[in-house]
């Protein structure tokens, strides 16, 4: 199965590869497991569009079965535990991570960060379409120590509603080298709502923790979120008392929100693999049930 060999760039993924094989159903009576711009890779007939669900990110016209889609997930989650003992995490980009503003929108009294741009923490990039437009961005305190942490820890993915090129504009900030996220970036294009979904995301939920601070995005997985304190550095409507662009201050390293959640992340991945239990009966909801995850 040329997916799953794709996707697995590591030497060590031949495992699950192999596995798969096993599943595959003979061309005779071919579930259509993965479809290539509207082709079986299996048996080569025609497939339709609306046939199992769409993963562009991973590759552009790849559609996977509900079939292979849950056996995908249940090996990716088993080898990976078992390998690596490695958890997946999945991260909203805009208030938790990063806060983007548009230049034009900034307030008089946030105008010299233009000057300031540069500085590791706070970038300007643009985003070329029909209209130039151009962006601020201010990184979170304790950003970089979060995702190396959390690196060791979790297999990470990015999910957030914005565009594509805003995405991809924002992790060339973030994960310039690709060392963290490779090609796990999901995307407002991915959604055909304005819901998140973990169907996208290859894992198990039973190992998956989401960090967003927009909890309603996640109407269908709410256990699995850590809901965390939004992040907002520049002035926003919303917002009445002066924003910390403004102020000249910002989060707290070591107490803001990324170092608290990254300090449960470490309780969950701990706990998780602690214990006797059978793997499969293992699952990161009931270790976040437990501590009531609220805000953090
Ligand atoms: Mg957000
Ligand atoms: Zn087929």
């Amino acid at each position: 199965m040329f997916v799953v060999k794709n996707l697995s760039p590591e030497p060590k993924r031949q495992e699950v590869q192999l596995q798969i094989n096993e599943y595959s159903p003979s061309s005779s009576s071919c579930g259509h497991w993965y479809v290539r711009h509207g082709v079986c890779t299996g048996c080569k007939s025609k497939v339709d569009q609306s046939h199992g669900r769409s993963f562009n990110y991973l590759f552009h016209g790849l559609q996977i079965s509900h079939e292979a889609l849950a056996l995908t997930k249940r090996l990716t989650t088993k080898f990976s535990c078992l390998n690596e003992k490695k958890l997946h995490l999945v991260l909203d980009l805009d208030r938790t991570l990063i806060h983007a503003v548009r230049v034009s929108s900034l307030s008089k009294a946030e105008k010299h960060l233009l000057r300031e741009a540069g500085r590791q923490d706070l970038r300007e990039f643009k985003l070329r379409g029909l209209l130039t437009i151009e962006y601020l961005v201010k990184l979170r305190p304790f950003l970089w120590d979060f995702l190396r942490e959390a690196n060791e820890r979790f297999t990470m993915y990015v999910y957030t509603m914005g565009t594509q090129s805003y995405a991809d504009a924002i992790l060339e900030v973030i994960d310039p080298t690709k060392t963290y996220f490779r090609h796990r970036v999901i995307t407002r294009n991915e959604s055909s709502n304005r819901n998140k979904t973990l169907d996208l995301v290859l894992a198990d939920e039973r190992g998956v923790v989401i960090v967003d601070d927009s909890p309603d995005v996640w109407p269908d997985h709410k256990s699995n979120l850590v809901e965390i304190s939004r992040y907002e550095f520049f002035r926003t409507s919303r917002r009445e008392s002066k924003p910390h662009s403004e102020d000249k201050t910002d989060e707290s390293e070591n107490n803001g929100g990324l170092s608290n959640v990254l300090k449960l992340l470490k309780e969950v991945h701990c706990a998780f693999f602690r214990g006797e239990q059978e793997l499969e009966s293992k699952d990161v909801k009931l270790f976040l049930q437990e501590r009531k995850i609220s805000v953090v």
